[in-house]
């Protein structure tokens, strides 16, 4: 067994990136209380878990008790929000404690958020309330079940302490883990206020560390933008198979690795709208449910921006394999999110008119109030119920009609056992997803004390493809004449 009390720090950000961060430390809670914890993450990680005591975890993860052999220090880093670059951000609520190997050999970063100011906290104060600590465990708990690469959460603390926002809120630190904590944002950062050779620096730490296998690529600033836009590509494929919206992609909140992260004001579609917007803060809709393919290459663009100088010096024609490589980032994009949407449709191999069918489904219920989990279960469920499983989702039970005989058709170019194909299919549409209705229910209830409901929708939503019993009301939408959704806390 691990050691209780064994953190086992290795910082090779701190010894690799000298003038990218500046030590901070987190503000001492006053009493601090464990609301969630992790077991099963800790065990995964091999760090302390429950054996710990429950007294000794609330005094590290709350900011009260230094994490022994931890270093802590903020990360700068700039970016690009809402379309406006902003050259000095940096981790104002957030504090990373550092980084630890897991018993698989992989490295991540351990880090605070809510834990208190830090030299980059400008005018605020660091905080984090208990609903935004919770949510973002949730969401982030969510999306590790579902397949997503996500950042992940250890831990929920109350400090003892309120917080304000418009209304009184308890405070609390989030722990979470990532791969690393490195944006886009780090490079504009290191772009704008360090010249290249530290963006050099940076390009080849963030290679070295998430794409190893491209280290001796003849230019490494090039294969590390090459590596990212792939990654971003894979992941934001993976939201819109799931209609998850991130809700707010500054390029602050664009990982390096790939990861999602920074869980705000992010949701799961219920009715499908490719312009369905959650935030209260995105009052144009740039970051709307069908806009993020198009944002993520924007995104990448300002990478690419960074990055381009230090790609030139190695070689300057390869600035052109950057220019090609983001001008043919859609077709890439394609290939992911058609290979994701294969899987959901049940379909094994590849045919030239797949994407044009995939797309065309999204066409057909625009408009339709079709709940978009709901949808695929459906689908699944038509193999042996027939259309009428499909119908009963749309505000028009004919919408779908044209679209499903041509489906049909196409798996009937692919010959399967319709039990085998139906359970394929229920392997990658879930069932229970963090849906707007239920997590606010559950902060809510939280809030006041409360964290049955928490606790219940956390446990549906962790094993989201597999229906159970007493679980019926996770699996529905929000009740007809309830007011649209809308999110409000930040990232
Ligand atoms: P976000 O939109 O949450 O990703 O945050 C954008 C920037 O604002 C980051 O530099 C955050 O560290 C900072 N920030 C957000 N909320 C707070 C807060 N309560 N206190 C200090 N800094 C914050
Ligand atoms: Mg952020």
């Amino acid at each position: 067994m691990t050691d209780p009390a064994a953190w086992r720090f290795d910082n090779s950000l701190i010894r690799t990136l000298d003038g990218f961060f500046v030590p901070s430390a987190a503000a001492p809670a006053p009493a601090p209380a464990l609301t969630v914890f992790n077991d099963a993450l800790a065990d995964k990680l091999g760090l302390p878990g429950h054996a710990a005591g429950k007294e000794a975890l609330a005094g590290w993860l709350s900011g009260r008790d230094t994490v022994p052999g931890s270093d802590p220090v903020a990360l700068a880093y700039a970016g690009h929000q809402f379309g406006h670059f902003n050259p000095q951000l940096g981790d104002g609520r957030a504090l990373l404690l550092g980084e630890v190997i897991a018993p698989d050999g992989r490295r991540f970063d351990l880090q605070f958020k809510g834990s208190g100011a830090t030299p980059f906290s400008r005018q605020a104060d660091g905080k984090c309330t208990l609903s935004a600590a919770l949510r973002e465990y949730l969401m982030s708990e969510a999306m590790a079940a579902l397949g997503v690469p996500t950042t992940r959460s250890l831990a929920v603390c109350t400090t003892g302490e309120g917080v304000w926002r418009d209304d009184p809120h308890h405070g609390a630190v989030l722990t979470r883990i990532a791969a690393s904590h490195l944006r886009v944002g780090t490079f504009e950062w290191a772009a704008a206020h360090k010249g290249q050779e530290a963006v050099e620096r940076l390009a080849d730490y963030a290679l070295e560390r998430h794409f190893p296998e491209r280290m001796n690529a003849p230019n490494r600033p090039l294969a590390l933008l090459d590596a990212v836009a792939d990654a971003q590509a894979a992941l934001v494929a993976k939201w819109m198979a799931l209609g998850f919206v991130h809700g707010v992609m500054n390029t602050d909140n664009v990982t390096i690795s790939g990861e999602t992260i920074d869980y705000g004001p992010c949701a799961v579609l219920d009715a499908y709208s490719s312009g369905q917007v959650f935030s209260s803060i995105d009052k144009n809709g740039r970051y709307a449910f069908g806009q993020q393919p198009l944002v993520c290459r924007w995104n990448l663009y300002r990478l690419a921006s960074a990055l381009i100088e230090a790609i030139a010096a190695v070689n300057v024609a390869d600035t052109e394999q950057a220019r090609i490589m983001l001008e043919q980032w859609p077709a890439r994009y394609d290939a992911h999110w058609l290979r994701e949407m294969r899987s959901k449709l049940g379909l094994a191999a590849q045919q030239e008119g797949d994407i044009a069918l995939a797309q065309s489904l999204f066409a057909a219920i625009e408009g339709q109030s079709c709940d978009f989990t709901r949808l695929f279960r459906a689908l699944s469920a038509s193999l042996s119920e027939g259309y009428g499983a499909v119908a009963a989702e749309l505000a028009d039970p004919e919408a779908l009609r044209g679209w499903y005989e041509s489906w049909q058709a196409r798996l009937g170019q692919e010959p399967c056992d319709p039990v085998q194909r139906a359970a394929a299919m229920e392997a990658v549409n879930p069932v229970y997803v963090p849906r707007n209705h239920l997590t606010d229910a559950a902060l809510e209830a939280a809030r006041s004390g409360d964290l049955d409901q928490f606790s219940v929708l956390l446990a549906a939503v962790s094993q989201p493809f597999e229906r159970r019993a007493g679980l019926e009301q996770f699996e529905h939408g929000a009740p007809d004449g309830s007011p649209r959704f809308v999110t409000y806390c930040g990232t």
